[in-house]
């Protein structure tokens, strides 16, 4: 019997945390884990499937532009905002539930409320109760960078009480670019504002450039290039940051999204010892192990890669290394990763700037008009990248915007994982009509 209550305490119920609680207690550990708020973390509280929610309820009104084309009278459509955010609610709360159960399932127990450390070994409960521990797993997430002033961040915008008539995101990153258009589809005027040129910083130049097009094409004004100056009663001054010049942008409403912070204040990590890098984010090797040797930790408080499905690998690996007797240390190459904008954006492997600095390729390319809008007017296009490295043929990036980018992405990706080569594309029959079968064209 060891001389600690349990072998894992988890601070922390989100993709991360709840996984490697449920795979440690499968291998036979016994597992506490906490969460001070809803058990989901982001990921399902305020994250993705909210967000993926508003995706698909925002989309419809293209869907009803484009049925004109296609024969149909659609008349008095309306849209209601609480209507959608009910329903939102209701899912989520459902998940959460979902993610609390099958972590009793698993025999794990289950804390609702604070933990924090009082030495490496031992956590205190709200309330006031003890708890010793093996190995502490901290998987706390992130929260947003929040400026001073009256802006809301992604967390509100998934409550607003009603919809405003003019909204302004600062930002150009993911939520930015989402929920830029999830706003701009329900029938918000939405301005976006972010320093870049353009938006994306990170993506390939040429999704950028798509991503800036699609913004704009979706009614969004796209301001590339601007700061906030200042944020007023009635909006927000901008300033071009080439000429200096301001101009005022009325909104009801300001949102910003200009990055996370780690949840690292307060968890008594510091009485521990436990060492954090500059922005506040807990330091972690491939095995996720911090410099204190039993104390771990996964997801966005690392600061890796913000992602949930990251998170969930990290957990995942976690677990196994510690209490499944299967070392898996995790790397970060290959990372399929999407942006829910109308079009959507997906990618997987490196930008056509990135392989190009690491020696020479061949790029591979197609743009074209979607059959799908063929019969409504929709101007769009989409963009199909293939990036090779010219010494062996492999495919080290992919890049698509268009509808059922992420679904395509994501088969892709198998087969990049698999060190595809162009001649294997080159050698898969197509499926016509479709878009993924420009990936097998491409010449
Ligand atoms: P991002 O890191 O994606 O983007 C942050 C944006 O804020 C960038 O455009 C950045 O500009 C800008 N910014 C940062 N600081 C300043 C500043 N001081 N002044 C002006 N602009 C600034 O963060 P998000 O908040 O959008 O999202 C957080 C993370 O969550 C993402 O990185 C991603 O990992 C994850 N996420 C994933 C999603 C998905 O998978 N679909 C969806 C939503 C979030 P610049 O580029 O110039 O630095």
């Amino acid at each position: 019997m060891s001389q600690y209550d349990v072998d894992l305490f988890v601070i922390g119920g989100g993709s991360g945390g709840v996984r490697a609680g449920r795979i440690a207690a499968e291998h036979g550990a016994r597992v506490a884990i906490a969460e001070a708020d809803r058990w989901g973390g982001t990921c399902v509280i305020r994250g993705c499937v909210p967000k993926k929610l508003f995706v698909y309820a925002s989309e419809v009104s293209r869907a009803i532009d484009d049925a004109r084309g296609q024969g149909w009278t659609i008349e008095g459509a309306t849209f209601d905002w609480p209507t959608l955010v009910a329903g939102k609610d209701r899912e989520i709360a459902r998940l959460s539930a979902a993610y609390a159960d099958r972590l009793r399932r698993a025999k794990a127990e289950v804390i609702e409320g604070r933990a924090t450390l009082v030495d490496p070994h031992t956590l205190e409960l709200a309330g006031g109760r003890r708890v010793t521990a093996g190995t502490v797993l901290v998987a706390v997430g992130g929260t947003p960078r929040r400026p001073p002033g009256d802006w809301i961040t992604s967390d509100e915008a998934f409550h607003l009480p009603a919809l405003p008539a003019r909204l302004v995101i600062h930002g150009g990153g993911y939520i930015a670019v989402e929920f830029a258009h999830i706003f701009a589809g329900l029938g918000v005027a939405v301005t976006l504002i972010h320093r870049e040129p353009l938006p994306l910083r990170g993506f390939d130049p040429e999704v950028r450039e798509e991503a800036a097009i699609g913004l704009r094409a979706h009614g969004v004004d796209e301001l590339g290039g601007f700061d906030v100056a200042e944020r007023t009663e009635t909006g927000v001054v901008v300033r071009d940051r080439e000429t200096g010049d301001t101009r005022a942008i009325a909104a009801e409403i300001a949102m910003t999204a200009l990055g996370r912070r780690p949840m690292t204040t307060e968890l008594g990590l510091e009485a521990c010892g436990v060492a954090l890098d500059a922005n506040g984010f807990i330091s972690v090797d491939e095995w996720s192990r911090t410099n204190v040797p039993n104390i771990y930790a996964v997801g966005d408080v690392t600061g890796r890669v913000a992602l949930t499905p990251i998170a969930i690998r990290e957990g995942h690996a976690f677990a196994d290394t510690v209490f499944g007797g299967r070392p898996t240390s995790i790397t970060h190459d290959l990372i399929p990763t999407a942006v829910f904008a109308q079009p959507a954006i997906a990618t997987v492997g490196l930008t056509e700037p990135d392989a190009r600095a690491r020696g020479d390729v061949r790029v591979f390319r197609a743009r074209f008009k979607s059959m799908r809008y063929a019969l409504t007017g929709r101007v769009e296009h989409v963009l199909i990248k293939v990036i090779v490295r010219a010494s062996d043929d492999v495919v080290v990036g992919l890049h698509v915007v268009g509808p059922d980018a992420p679904e395509i992405v994501q088969a892709a990706a198998i087969a990049i994982t698999m060190g595809a080569k162009k001649s294997d594309l080159d050698r898969t029959f197509a499926m016509h009509p479709t878009t993924a079968e420009e990936l097998v064209l491409l010449r």
